[in-house]
């Protein structure tokens, strides 16, 4: 039973998750790890040798039973050459070749991506866009990723870097975003941005979980507010839905949660605002496989990249 398993790491700003995947992608074993505890780029690459030994331990599998590593990053990565070129909330990630360092460490096959690639692929493979062969992914957070099949394949762009649709811009003028552009989709509906704009409107330290709350029990203020965020979104699809033609959008991510209110202004503006043709053949769907797509795509990253060797 040579490379049965994989192993899918998913590196995020709070945790650090590294899990074991059968051949039909369930999780079978799992670590997560705090990623603020590590002071560095080295601790952190420690940590993850050291959980890959006490899952191969405690399941009793050796390297040879494990097919490859994946590992979904937030950030910039090339998927090509292995190269984070840089990440979104940690510090000291700049032209790392993650790949090199992993596989001398790990002596496996390592392959990594944006984690929101991964998420899109797992969402195409197993969860609400499986069965399209055009299809969209979103995850609304602190950042506002992207990820895009194009006639059943991840797209990925020259340099790797494709899916950005969080960095697509809103308006000639506008404010800074992280990416150094400016009036991005994600100056509008980041979480940091909404967030400050809830505490002004509930004028009280509340949190998006408890707007989302009060909007599904229908108040006004709370409906208002995601409709807001809703037409922003809208807006931001509308281009793409005109420009490729997906069947389907799958939106994930903390504020998905706002649900109905959400979903119901983005589908109002994009059939109001898209082409006819494009808008009336696009579903627009919640995420499904929450939060272990990552650790899923990772899995199925491997599995593509081995057998294309
Ligand atoms: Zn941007």
């Amino acid at each position: 039973m040579t490379g049965e398993f994989c192993i899918g790491i998913d590196l995020g700003g709070t945790n650090l998750r590294i899990a074991l995947l059968d051949a039909k992608y369930k999780i079978e074993d799992r670590e997560s790890l705090s990623t603020r505890r590590f002071k560095n780029r080295r601790s952190l690459i420690a940590a993850i040798g050291k959980s890959v030994d006490n899952i191969l331990a405690r399941n009793r599998l050796k390297t040879k039973n494990i097919l490859g590593v994946g590992i979904g990053l937030p950030g910039q990565v090339d998927f090509v050459r292995g190269i984070v070129h840089s990440l979104t909330n940690i510090r000291g990630w700049r032209e790392v070749n993650l790949k090199r360092i992993l596989q001398t460490k790990l002596r496996l096959p390592v392959f990594l991506d944006n984690d929101v690639k991964l998420m899109t692929l797992a969402e195409y493979t197993l969860g609400a866009a499986r069965g399209a062969q055009n299809a969209v992914c979103l995850t609304l957070g602190t950042g506002v990723g992207g990820g895009i099949i194009l006639e059943g394949r991840l797209y990925r762009g020259c340099s790797n870097a494709a899916g950005e649709i969080g960095h697509l811009p809103l308006n000639e003028n506008g404010h800074r975003c992280n990416c150094g552009g400016f009036a991005c989709l994600e100056t509008y509906i980041g979480n940091n941005t909404i967030l400050k704009k809830a505490r002004k409107i509930f004028k009280e330290d509340i949190s998006l979980e408890e707007v989302s709350r009060r909007a599904r029990f229908r108040d006004h203020k709370a409906i208002e507010f995601w409709s807001d965020v809703g037409l922003h979104l809208g807006n931001a699809l509308t281009g793409v839905v005109n420009i490729l033609n997906p069947d389907v959008i799958v939106i994930g991510g903390g504020v998905a949660n706002a649900g109905k209110v959400l979903f119901g202004q983005v589908k109002k503006v994009l059939s109001g605002r898209a082409m006819r043709v494009q808008a009336s053949n696009v579903k627009i769907m919640p995420a499904k496989l929450g939060n272990d797509a990552g650790l899923i795509g990772a899995a199925i990253m491997v599995k593509a990249g081995v057998e294309n060797r």
